[in-house]
């Protein structure tokens, strides 16, 4: 058997795991052994598995593999938030970023390499689609990026308290292997994580979200960025497919099964200059989400080259932000974390493809941090999940 036949066995949920081990001849339980060597312990080779047998661990390095993806680059910012360029078998790369704030820790995760989507605003979506991610290499960036932490002591001091599926892709389009990657998040065997503290973000897939409201129980972002059709259909075409009545509707279903459990769903909205950041817009927008329990993040445009779209006015989304709060929509602004390592929404990979304009970037950053400073009490209530998007 070759390398490539290999099952990946850091890609199995327990379940699929156990499947594995009752296939091979062997005991269920083994299952949970191998599951805390891999996420637990971080292990990468079955000889440090002491507690199964010499025979076993023979067997199974020669069926199965435990492969994460290949760390390129790494970088820290000085604001302590981190990011790992991942190098894609057949080509590609994705980026994963670690937002610490205080003793919270969020890993913003891929799911796809390049996006179909294609979000007018949206880098990823102007890189076009290249494959999903397999769930191995999903769950992968958890385990590379524990590993980088150095050894677990116990689940509780684990520096990953929360996860949101906001990098490079579209998450609810690689369904399959997204969920498997969250029940590996979820479990006790795997990184403990609660249903409050992974977050699925989603361009508003309707049928796989009334999917995942059956099948996991984990929070919900929908990427609105628009109030009205018209605009939507503009700045994410998945619209016209999806639009917005029905998409209100599902959330709305969505918010039922899983309110009375924990939380609302998040929406998100983009600040585009000039674009959706008017108070007309403020006011469809509150129309709009009437009667749905929702919080909605704004988030101030990253801008990328080329990117056709600017950064709202400061004043623009005080006013927006005021607004909506004022009628009853719980508002915050997203603020920009680990732009001097361009890890900040929008300034991911294309800097490993075109390093020439780092210095310049890295200029423009030190702007936008000055531009936010006096505003950072307000954002330092905002929940800082990173938005991963790549040029
Ligand atoms: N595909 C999913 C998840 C990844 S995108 C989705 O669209 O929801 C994560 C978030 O980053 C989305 O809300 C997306 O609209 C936002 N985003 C994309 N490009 C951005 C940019 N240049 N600046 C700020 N946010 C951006
Ligand atoms: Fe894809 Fe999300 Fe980017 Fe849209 S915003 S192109 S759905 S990654």
């Amino acid at each position: 058997m070759t390398a490539q036949q290999k099952v990946n066995l850091l890609g199995l949920s327990r379940p699929q795991m156990e499947e594995f081990f009752l296939t091979m001849g062997e005991k269920k339980f083994r299952a949970q052994q191998v599951l805390k060597w891999i996420h637990h312990h971080q292990a990468d080779s079955f000889e440090q598995m002491t507690d199964v047998g010499k025979a076993l661990r023979q067997k199974l390095s020669e069926v199965a593999e435990i492969r994460g993806p290949k760390v390129t680059h790494e970088s820290i910012s000085r604001d302590g938030t981190r990011k790992w360029v991942f190098e894609m078998d057949n080509g590609g790369a994705v980026e994963t970023v670690f937002i610490p704030d205080g003793r919270r820790g969020t890993l913003c995760v891929s799911s796809q390499v390049g996006c179909a989507v294609d979000c007018s605003f949206c880098s990823t979506g102007k890189q076009g689609f290249q494959r999903d991610m397999t769930s191995a290499e999903i769950i992968g960036q958890v385990w590379q990026a524990s590993r980088a932490f150095g050894p677990r002591r116990n689940l509780g001091q684990h520096p990953i308290t929360n996860v949101v599926m906001m990098g490079m892709g579209e998450p609810l389009l690689n369904y399959d292997k997204v969920l498997t990657a969250m029940r590996i998040m979820k479990d006790d065997l795997g990184y403990g994580i609660g249903k409050k503290r992974i977050t699925v973000s989603t361009s508003g897939v309707i049928p796989k979200m009334n999917q995942l409201s059956e099948d996991l129980d984990v929070s919900l972002a929908v990427s609105l960025h628009a109030p009205n059709d018209e605009l939507r259909n503009q700045l994410v075409p998945l619209n016209r497919k999806y639009p917005l009545k029905d998409l209100m509707a599902a959330c709305k279903s969505y918010s039922k099964n899983i309110t009375h459990r924990h939380n609302t769903i998040t929406m998100e909205y983009v600040m585009l200059r000039d674009v959706n950041d008017k108070p007309e817009h403020a006011r469809q927008l509150v129309k709009l989400l009437n009667g749905i329990p929702v919080k909605v993040n704004l988030i101030p445009f990253n801008p990328f080259p080329h990117a056709g779209y600017e950064r709202s006015r400061k004043n623009d989304i005080l006013e927006f932000h005021k607004y909506l709060n004022d009628n009853g929509v719980m508002t915050t602004v997203r603020t920009t974390r680990g732009d001097d390592i361009d890890a900040a929404c929008g300034q991911l990979v294309g800097q490993v493809k075109d390093r020439t304009r780092r210095s310049e970037r890295w200029k423009e950053s030190i702007f936008h941090r000055a531009e936010q400073t006096d505003n950072r009490s307000e954002e330092r209530r905002v929940g800082k999940e990173c938005r991963s998007r790549w040029s």
